[in-house]
């Protein structure tokens, strides 16, 4: 994605004033704060857009390295783009506090922003056959979450007066500077635990066993993982939840072997069958089908049974299912059998005479595969 300009970014002309861009900034920062627009993802990038931009604008030195040079004279310049929130709070953040800000009401008071704690993310795995990965599935999983106890009640911590964040005053040569951590006491969530029942500890949290039903969509493979916001572990202080990790496991098939969204199936038949032609029945994802083999039928054959793979996890239709054919060459012959095959051996009908349509295997599995 091509980057915006970050003036145009914070709406300020070239020629703004540090104070205009300060005030550009707190203005598009509020607009798409997270706390006013929780689970917006756009939002969000904008809030970051604008912090990096903020980031660049408000320092002189880059300021004038990206007037002359633009996004190219950034790189390598201490700032990947690559800001997170947590970073922008704890470099920008006091652009939302400070006293009497008309905007402190917005962002809970008290100076700053109350950084809520989330609950930590649940990894479980999934085992799916290859039938189940072929259409998608919904199944249901037993999942140990820790979730707030009957009668837990929390209250404001009063080492932060519910922030989450303590400010140090420091004096230094240049004057008092205020410095801004971790709430100690409730580790950032500005709850402590008010009411807790016996056998609870100071968290808040008991484990539950739930069943949480997932829609598993086709075409998912091996080491895939899906992730569902909010059912992994509540927080404690009653923060949000975290997400529950489902990592898909392919289950191996007996007899069809996976190729993206095909699926092969290597069929033997006899010599005999090959040359004079017959119909058997092969297995697929979707239960028993029966094909047909004709006359003349070469080892190496693949016949194709159109839209018998597995859906596309994009969306993008469905594979096939390809059968490979192998011609069974008999390790053991009774003397009879022997008798009988010898007569032939000169038959001329007997003698190879690969043509055009006789490639070789890999020139037909390329063929399938491109
Ligand atoms: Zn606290």
């Amino acid at each position: 994605m091509a980057k915006r300009d970050f003036y145009e970014i914070l709406g300020v002309d070239k020629s703004a004033s540090q104070d205009e861009i300060k005030k550009a900034y707190r203005k598009v920062a509020i607009k798409y704060h997270p706390d006013k627009n929780p689970d917006d993802a756009e939002a969000e990038d904008k809030f970051k857009e604008a912090a990096e931009a903020y980031e660049i604008l408000s320092n002189p030195e880059k300021r004038q390295r990206y007037d002359q040079f633009g996004h190219a004279g950034m790189n390598g310049g201490g700032f990947g783009g690559g800001m997170n929130m947590d970073d922008i709070f704890s470099q920008f953040g006091d652009i939302f506090g400070g006293g009497g800000s008309p905007f402190e009401s917005f962002f809970g008071g008290g100076g700053g922003r109350r950084r809520q704690r989330r609950g930590s993310n649940l990894r479980i795995k999934l085992k799916l056959t290859l039938e189940e990965i072929a259409e998608g599935v919904e199944k249901k999983i037993k999942v140990n979450r820790l979730i707030k106890a009957d009668g837990v009640t929390f209250k404001s911590c009063s080492t932060c007066h519910g922030s989450g964040q303590v400010r140090k005053a420091v004096n230094t040569m240049l004057g008092q500077m205020v410095s801004t951590s971790t709430c100690p006491t409730c580790n950032g969530s500005g709850q402590i635990i008010d009411h807790r029942p016996p056998g609870v500890d100071s968290s808040g949290l008991v484990p539950k066993e739930e069943v949480i039903s997932v829609k598993i969509p086709g075409g998912v493979s091996d080491g895939i993982q899906l992730s569902m916001s909010g059912k992994g572990n509540e927080a404690p202080g009653g923060g949000p939840a975290g997400d529950l990790l489902i990592v898909i496991e392919e289950k191996e098939d007996d007899q069809l072997i996976r190729e993206g969204n095909n699926v092969v199936y290597d069929l033997y038949v006899s010599f005999i069958d090959a040359a004079l032609g017959t119909s058997v029945e092969v297995p697929t994802i979707s239960g028993k089908a029966r094909i047909k083999i004709d006359p003349g039928t070469q080892s190496g054959k693949i016949l194709r049974l159109r839209g018998k793979g597995i859906k596309d996890l994009n969306g993008y239709g469905k594979g096939d299912q390809l059968i490979h054919v192998n011609v069974w060459t008999p390790k053991h012959l009774s003397s009879d059998e022997k008798a009988k095959l010898e007569s032939m051996r000169d038959s001329s009908n007997f003698h190879p005479k690969p043509g055009k349509s006789e490639k070789s295997i890999f020139g037909k599995m390329r063929e399938f595969f491109e």
